[in-house]
């Protein structure tokens, strides 16, 4: 059976020409080589995954190559290229400081410093991270990167070029890598497949590309995982279905809702996205971010900017030509805000949906066939070209009115051209009308009746008896109720209670359902002022989580019992 190798081994670039995504960073080095200009010590910055490990590797390999090319790459056939291919060249030695960061580390890398090459001419150090390195490990590091022995060089790779110290700084030649662009990447992916046989729709691989984040070394691996879950036929379905990315013909569709006003239709879509297990917030943000391409495809000039296949390209052209700047400008900002209030409030699904609602209303006040009594929104039809500014203010009587009334007091000038779908929105000053706008609306949709609040006393098993009858009720839900099983309310004061769990993506899972959470607690516990927050265990101390020590505190101060214990055993709090 023939043996499997990850793509991201097997396609680990060999010289210069085949690193993906430097082009700049590479000629640079090979022409230092070249020329004989060798430092004696470099530092490669960049994230992960962007080459800095495989050009250390390169640039060893081509400085000890018997017989170079002209173009300054390793010729790859000497017996010194050979060594390095297979992995036994003795003129290579590499230090991972993430995980060997301690002095006696650096000590044995330093003794070997002071063997000479037996065969070849350098022999190269390369320190991976080299950040982590304690800081007795440095000190004991930094005589010999002063004065290396002329066949030493030493290359420092770091992920976090801020946290290196201005010692290591100041002694290195500097090489910053570029993040990859997806374009780079998917081209990449495509030569990859072209070569195992696999056939890769570009969309499919954009969408892998931009989960890798800039990462060639992500990007192969996630390539690997859906080539064969996909058995070599990578389509954009099976791409979206394996990584768990939201299919962008659903922003398509919700774009075409809030441009025809079609409130029912944009909830509707939004139904469907959860009903798919999408975190609410990721599809904030992927909103957020397909509105940015729209606006970036509406422009020749920034369409370039735009990473996305050549196919996406002219639909998202398509669809920028039917949207205004004003509206592209508004929903960006609409999006903005909703993530940034998403943690804060109590019901986040409502929270998206009036988000939803109000991207439906800038176009929708009709603006040619104006005075037909459309509601609450009218204002904004006051800024049409066609209409006289007093029939639209008589709708609403907020000082925004005062502001459009002025503004529509001057000439309207533009005639519209197409009416129907593009321009129903003019707007001289669009912050300021849209935002009272919306502010109205707010109260409108906010305004609840008022009713009584149960407070029906409870004890703690009753909080955590009704924690597992939710999860009962929501077995389909399996993350969640796995992040429940392993975490349960406590009470902090009062009716506040808290659970902690293990990470960030647990806390917004968990954040997501808190509005359902919390509601099904009330209304088991018959008691509204039940509340309950998420926090991270053990983590860095918010203003939210408590130190143990506080929490012992508080114990005392709520809990006689628990304080006269205390007291009893003479203990002392720490
Ligand atoms: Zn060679």
């Amino acid at each position: 059976m023939e043996h499997y190798i990850v793509s991201a081994r097997k396609y680990r670039p060999s010289t210069f020409a085949s690193v993906v995504g430097q082009p700049a960073l590479t000629s640079t080095l090979k022409n230092a080589i070249a020329s004989d200009r060798l430092a004696h010590a470099y530092l490669f910055c960049g994230s992960r995954g962007v080459g800095k490990t495989s050009c250390a590797r390169i640039f060893a390999k081509t400085i000890n190559c018997e017989n170079p090319g002209p173009d300054g790459e390793a010729c790859n056939c000497c017996n010194s290229c050979n060594d390095f291919n297979e992995g036994r060249s003795l003129n290579i030695v590499e230090l991972d400081a993430a995980s060997h960061n301690g002095v006696d580390d650096i000590r044995a890398m330093i003794e070997q410093v002071q063997l000479p090459p037996t065969q070849g001419r350098y022999r190269v150090f390369i320190i991976d991270e080299v950040h982590m390195l304690s800081n007795q490990a440095f000190n004991a590091f930094l005589k010999t990167l002063e004065e290396p022995p002329s066949y030493v060089i030493f290359i420092l790779a770091t992920t976090e070029k801020h946290k290196v110290i201005p010692t290591i700084l100041s002694r290195c030649q500097i090489y910053d890598f570029n993040r990859i662009t997806i374009r780079d990447m998917v081209d990449h992916m495509s030569y990859v497949a072209k070569q195992e046989g696999i056939t890769a729709d570009p969309a499919a691989l954009a969408v892998i590309a931009s989960k890798a984040d800039g990462a060639m070394r992500d990007a192969l691996s996630i390539f690997d995982q859906v080539a064969a879950s996909s058995r070599g036929n990578i389509t954009y379905q099976s791409a979206i279905d394996n990584l768990n990315v939201l299919d962008h013909a659903y922003y398509k569709k919700l774009i075409d809702a809030f441009l025809a006003n079609d409130v029912p239709q944009a909830l509707v879509i939004y139904k469907q996205i959860r009903d798919k297990g999408f975190d609410s917030q990721f599809f904030v943000n992927g909103l957020a971010l397909y509105i940015r391409d729209i606006m970036l495809a509406a422009s020749p000039h920034t369409l370039p900017l735009l990473e996305v296949p050549d196919q996406l390209k002219t639909e998202m052209a398509e669809i920028a030509s039917r949207c205004k700047p004003e509206f592209l400008y508004k929903a960006m900002d609409l999006c903005n805000t909703t993530d940034l209030n998403y943690r804060q409030a109590a019901n986040k699904q409502f929270l998206v949906e009036l988000m939803l609602i109000k991207l439906c209303q800038p176009l929708s006040p009709s603006q040619s066939d104006s005075g037909d009594g459309e509601g609450q929104l009218k204002p904004i039809a006051a800024f049409s070209s066609n209409q006289a500014p007093n029939q639209a203010v008589t709708y609403q009587q907020t000082e925004a009115v005062q502001a459009t009334a002025q503004t529509v007091a001057e000439p309207a000038a533009r005639p519209e051209p197409t009416p129907a779908v593009t321009g129903r929105l003019r707007l001289p000053t669009p912050g300021l009308s849209l935002r009272k706008t919306a502010h109205v609306e707010t109260e409108t949709v906010t305004a609840a009746e008022p009713h009584e609040i149960r407070s029906t006393p409870y004890t703690d098993d009753a909080v955590i008896n009704f924690w597992h009858s939710y999860m009962q009720s929501h077995s389909t839900a399996h993350l969640l109720v796995n992040i429940m099983r392993n975490c349960q309310p406590e009470r902090i004061d009062g009716d506040r209670f808290r659970v902690a769990v293990e990470n960030d993506i647990q806390i917004s899972l968990v954040n997501d359902n808190l509005g359902n959470i919390v509601t099904y607690m009330r209304n088991s516990l018959v008691n509204d002022n039940f509340s309950l927050e998420v926090a991270l265990k053990d983590g860095p101390s918010s203003p939210k989580t408590w130190t143990e020590r506080e929490v012992l505190a508080h114990m005392r101060r709520t809990n006689p019992q628990f304080d006269a214990f205390v007291d009893d055993f003479n203990m002392t709090l720490l």
